[in-house]
């Protein structure tokens, strides 16, 4: 069977997207990187803005017109939202809500396999690219639901209580793609830091197993609430001796206490401060990002300024900003005062301005440095006999360097110096080239080849 996969959304869509594509692998099917060539297309859909909901739902219709005869499955948030809207969708013949999603690639397998037939000698081409750092770096996820209340928060609506992976079964997971070559783990879920409550376990006891039962060389955190991190947590950096990346994305969602009470949020902003700073006397070099909500119902201009005002104090990395978007079933679409969309968007324009001019400053910072950097994808053929390489540092910089058209990154880590910031948002690098390291299991540097170095096994 030939699969198309396809997202709208989080990380943790991408993360099970990730998953669905190994799964379907494993057992023998085809991903594929355009629809047209696909029997099935999985659309794992977002609703966290009405916005999003609908965009998932265009992405389907598109499918369906790009590819009459493909079965069209429907999987993820707004297909919670409204199962019945989504098996109306013209093409659409499976929904799946995030319930069943863990055994999504069973009944895919079940519904469709048999209907279908891989036209024999035909080459499609492989969607593995399509996947950004697919076999550098791999998406985990631990846990799924959340358990707060965020009086804006459809997610713990459409996700469901709290559920973890058992650590066994994630150790396993980790080590299995060591053995395929990855070098970073990203840890991710609903509410990342709740994990392990509902096995009387916690993510301190997961992270020190992964770093003691496993040879991945980064391990990343994805989103954590300021709540979950007691100051045991900070240990960990210091265990992990260099393999726990010194990157932490800590949702702030507003610099006003006024509002954070109103958005249910369980810390103030002294608290979120405290943490911020015991965070960076613990973690060197510590790349600090967050997400932020405008136009938030209520949020009067003081209000507002008050925020931006602590926004700039944090001196953030990166914010992911977003405008309020009511959505039903949630506390807050009671909430009174709902703002206006011209002054959501004046709001957002200030709050992207303010997050351009911190994200600046920050790499401005390492300028100079060397930084191990994991290198993903080329981005660009340059003029010549030269690309444009893409990765990551550890402290989560974007990188780009310009190299020699034969030599082939992918996947290797090199210290890189970082020589200057361009357009303000991204850093420009010179890797050692001559001190390239690869996955233990691939030690082939091959600069003949564009191909990704051999794997010994
Ligand atoms: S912690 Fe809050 S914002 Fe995050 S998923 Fe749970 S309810 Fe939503």
């Amino acid at each position: 069977m030939r699969v198309y996969l396809d997202f709208l959304g989080c990380r943790l869509n991408e993360a099970e997207l990730e998953q669905w594509r190994r799964a379907f692998v494993a057992r023998g099917h085809r991903v594929v990187a355009r629809p047209e060539d696909a029997d099935v297309c999985i659309l794992n859909t977002c609703a966290v803005t009405g916005e999003a909901g609908r965009q998932s739902r265009q992405m389907a219709r598109r499918l369906h017109r790009r590819n009459p005869q493909a079965h069209i499955v429907f999987a993820g948030c707004d297909a919670d939202m409204e199962p019945e809207r989504a098996k109306a969708i013209e093409g659409v013949d499976l929904v799946i809500g995030n319930r069943e999603k863990d055994r999504l690639v069973e009944r895919v397998i079940e519904a469709f396999a048999d209907t279908v037939t891989m036209p024999a000698g035909a080459l499609f081409p492989d969607a593995a690219h399509m996947f950004p750092g697919s076999r550098t770096r791999a998406f985990v996820k631990v846990q799924d639901g959340c358990n707060n209340h965020c009086t804006f928060c459809i997610v713990t609506v459409l996700r469901g209580e709290e559920r973890s992976r058992a650590i066994g079964d994630i150790i396993a997971e980790v080590n299995a793609l060591v053995g395929m070559g990855y070098r970073e783990v990203v840890l991710t879920g609903v509410h990342l830091g709740g994990y392990g409550r509902d096995r009387g376990t916690s993510l301190f006891e997961l992270v020190r197993a992964i770093l003691r039962e496993t040879e991945i060389e980064r391990l990343r955190l994805s989103s954590l609430e300021p709540w979950d991190i007691p100051d045991q947590f900070f240990d960990l950096w210091e265990e992990g001796e260099g393999r726990l990346m010194p990157h932490l994305h800590l949702p702030l969602q507003s610099g006003c206490d006024a509002m954070l009470r109103r958005m249910g949020r369980r810390y103030t902003t002294a608290d979120y401060a405290a943490l911020v700073e015991r965070a960076r006397r613990r973690i060197p070099d510590l790349t600090l990002t967050t997400d932020i909500i405008v136009g938030f119902p209520g949020e009067t201009d003081d209000e507002f300024a008050t925020s931006l005002a602590f926004v700039e104090k944090m001196a953030f990395g990166h914010i992911h900003i977003f405008s309020y978007s009511p959505r039903e079933g949630t506390p807050a679409t009671r909430l009174p005062n709902h703002v206006p969309s011209a002054v959501k968007k004046a709001r957002s324009r200030a709050m992207h301005a303010l997050m351009r001019r911190l994200k600046a400053h920050h790499l401005a910072r390492y300028v100079g440095d060397v930084r191990p950097v994991l290198w993903e994808d080329v981005v660009a053929e340059g003029q010549g006999d030269t690309r444009t390489w893409s990765g990551l540092t550890d402290n989560y910089l974007r990188v780009y360097a310009v190299v020699p058209a034969h030599i082939d990154l992918r996947n290797a880590i090199t210290p890189t110096r970082l020589v200057r910031v361009v357009d303000g948002a991204r850093l420009l690098g010179e890797p050692d080239l001559t001190r390239a390291s690869w996955p233990r299991h691939a030690q082939v540097w091959n600069t003949s080849s564009h191909e990704i170095p051999l794997f010994v096994k």
